[in-house]
């Protein structure tokens, strides 16, 4: 279930963007015709899609902010010929997909009101309160911030941010949705700019999504990126994967029915999920192993979502009695969890077709922080603690956060501190992204 690939804000795919512009120039394509642009999300909409999972919502302030950001941007555009406040909106309707609160919402429509309008910390602090200030501030402070720069001034820049999120931590949800956002419409943009803010996200951003256990974020962020930092590679895995998808399709649903059925024979009732793998996990996987694409065939993952950790094992069971199983790719991240959280049984399986099945196999719970990681605990308040506390109990990557922001407190010099953040964010993937041809 990818919910962040709503309907909301998506650019068109490669290649329909009306040609790239040539590196160096200042050609653009041109912006989008006004009727083909899609109409502004309308304050009833917004406060729907919050409603559904927060039925206390405070509408009144929801709809205050929306207001006021609307008019503090007033006639300004982007550079897709959009009215302005489309992004921050697009921004605010990406974190009702994680299902945050009235702040981290509000906080999101007015996070470019400082930056780009008259606005003041203490306007925002009177009209919406502390808390909310609080962070639209926080988010001024980070978009000034360059990460990719020369390397003294950009673990200074890094040491900036890590300390805003351990601060707050919907900081860095804002950013990161802000990021998002930004990287579908990353087409509008000067071609410099493009690929500066391309390879921040895969630099910095991606992985630390990525740490903070929210993993649709990260592969969303990484395949855009991709995508303009090496367009070559991005079209030829793409089109590779098109062509193989169009022959096996049909093996998703097979695959998905036969799992389905052999788990419900033995009363174990689980949602079997098949799909297609993307574009940079794919060509990383390609480097990473030094292979072809030829020597590719698992470009399909299914998830196998179960009630309970007895179901799961069982699932697993039933899987490997059914199927041979692929020698040294079976991980038991269950029993040893990741550091950001990350819990599931990894395997691979000769399966129907005599195609290389991989599976993960998680319970519904774990699969909830699989996919929003840090997002999926930010918001449970209870009445022993704020969230942070709550946060702190309950979140490995937190807890990591918490400790990088500690140990950059007692003063390592900034080389130090650079080489040592760059392997934490690292160390659960292969570091090793050489754009070829590029
Ligand atoms: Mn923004």
């Amino acid at each position: 279930m990818s919910t962040l690939e709503t309907d909301l804000g998506r650019s068109p795919a490669p290649g329909s963007s009306g040609g790239r512009a040539v590196a160096g120039g200042e050609a653009r394509p041109p912006a989008a015709p006004a009727e083909r642009r899609p109409k502004l999300m309308r304050q009833t909409d917004l406060i729907d899609r919050v409603s559904r999972y927060n039925p206390d919502t405070d509408e009144a302030l929801l709809n205050r902010a929306y207001v006021y950001a609307m008019k503090a941007h007033g006639e300004q555009k982007r550079a897709s010929g959009d009215p302005y406040f489309s992004h921050p909106l697009q921004v605010a309707a990406i974190l009702t997909d994680l299902k945050l609160d009235d702040a981290t919402i509000a906080a999101a429509l007015l996070h470019d009101t400082i930056e780009d309008t008259a606005t003041t910390r203490a306007e925002i602090d009177e009209l919406f309160g502390g808390e909310i200030g609080m962070l639209v501030e926080g988010l001024t402070k980070l978009k000034k911030l360059d990460l990719v720069t020369k390397e003294a001034k950009q673990a200074e820049n890094l040491r900036k941010l890590l300390l805003a999120i351990a601060a707050d931590v919907r900081v860095l949800l804002v950013k990161l949705a802000d990021r998002l956002h930004n990287m579908r419409t990353l087409q509008y943009m000067r071609p410099e700019s493009r690929i500066r803010v391309a390879q921040e996200t895969l630099d910095i951003y991606a992985p630390l999504a990525g740490r903070m256990g929210m993993h649709e974020m990260r592969e969303e962020l990484e395949d855009l990126a991709f995508r303009e930092i090496n367009p070559e590679g991005y079209a030829v895995v793409s089109e590779r994967l098109n062509a193989l998808a169009g022959r096996q399709q049909h093996l998703i649903a097979e695959i998905e029915d036969q799992l389905t059925r052999k788990l419900a024979d033995r009363g174990i009732a689980a949602k079997v999920t098949g799909r297609r793998k993307r574009a940079y996990s794919v060509w990383r996987k390609m480097e990473r192993k030094s292979i072809g694409f030829e020597q590719l065939s698992d470009i399909f993952g299914f998830r196998v979502l179960v009630k309970t950790i007895d179901e799961v094992y069982a699932a697993l069971g039933i899987v490997h009695t059914t199927w041979p199983v692929v020698p040294t790719r079976f991980k038991d991240y269950i029993s040893t969890p990741k550091g950001n959280d990350y819990r599931s049984i990894h395997t691979t399986v000769i399966g129907p077709g005599k195609q290389r099945v991989e599976l993960q196999i998680r319970t519904f719970e774990m699969h909830e922080i699989a996919e929003y990681g840090i997002a999926a605990h930010a918001l449970y308040k209870d009445e022993l603690g704020s969230p942070t506390e709550v946060l702190a109990r309950e979140s490995r990557a937190y807890a990591w956060l918490r400790h990088t922001v500690e140990m950059l407190s007692e003063g390592s010099n900034p080389e130090e501190f650079l080489e040592h953040t760059k392997l934490e964010l690292f160390h659960d993937q292969v570091f090793c992204f050489t754009p070829k041809g590029a």
